[in-house]
């Protein structure tokens, strides 16, 4: 899911501590997903693993970013880029997306590529719902987050959770999408009568344990969907994060520590 703005030591430390209370406190499923967000990690995650704080570049655009859109590499990429739409769990587009378009780091859309013209001989292709996600976006994220009196998307989106948990455990101030080398995705099969989105089991940023890759709670064809997608993803060097099936990482990420905020346009 979500996020990089003002992320410091102190306030991951403060959310892990909030996170491993709601845990304690309310045995709320999810609550690991919380904790070890892969836009909130944990300290020692983040130690071993990522510079703490990206500076945020002043790039004001795709092109100087280094980044393409995904498009002019191959053309007819399925894609439902949610939060350019009000299809998601804020419920109208988010700051900073003026259109649905999916940008990526030059290498990184490249090795995208690879893997949708490796799928599309076993009658799969990828469909695309985000991809580099201005700063912008996550403090909005976060603003929504704050405001308990807007919960219309929580039947489709966050049924199980109390809102009040999401931020700190599921939406945090700085995302790993911002840099560039992150997107979700899931798949589509090609059907006689079209194709179709294949069913990884729960919808995209679905709030819930059965989010994660290899949550038992799903069918053998939900499980077998999910396999091949990371199957895929991993030959091309994409390391998916096992708390959401969706989310999928490029490593070793061409700026990893640098955010952008341009626009999404
Ligand atoms: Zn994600």
């Amino acid at each position: 899911m979500p996020i990089s703005a003002t992320t410091s030591k102190t306030w991951r430390s403060r959310a892990s501590a909030i996170a491993v209370e709601a845990c304690a406190l309310l045995v709320l499923i999810g609550c690991v997903a919380a904790v070890r967000s892969p836009d909130a990690q944990a300290p020692a995650a983040a130690a071993a693993d990522k510079p703490v704080a990206p500076q945020v570049s002043n790039a004001a655009d795709a092109a100087s970013a280094g980044m393409v859109e995904i498009r002019s590499l191959v053309a007819d990429m399925s894609m439902d880029i949610r939060y350019a739409g009000s299809d998601n769990f804020v419920g109208r587009p988010v700051d900073g997306y003026r259109a649905a378009g999916c940008y990526l780091h030059r290498d990184v859309a490249q090795a995208l590529a690879r893997v949708e013209r490796e799928l599309r001989p076993q009658g799969l292709r990828l469909h695309i719902y985000d991809c580099y996600r201005p700063v912008r976006a996550v403090r909005d994220f976060v603003r929504w987050a704050g405001d308990l009196s807007d919960q219309k998307t929580k039947s489709r989106y966050y049924p199980k959770l109390d809102k009040r948990v999401l931020l700190g455990d599921y939406i945090s101030p700085s995302s790993g999408h911002s840099r560039g080398a992150t997107l979700d995705l899931g798949l589509m099969e090609s059907q006689a009568g079209g194709d179709r989105i294949a069913d990884m089991g729960t919808g995209f940023d679905y709030f819930d344990e059965r989010a994660h890759t290899d949550s038992p709670g799903i069918t053998a064809a939900q499980r077998a969907n999910r396999q091949r997608l990371r199957a895929a993803m991993q030959r091309e060097g994409f390391e998916n994060y096992p708390l959401e099936w969706w989310h999928y990482t490029y490593k070793p990420e061409p700026t990893p520590a640098t955010a952008f905020d341009f626009p999404v346009e």
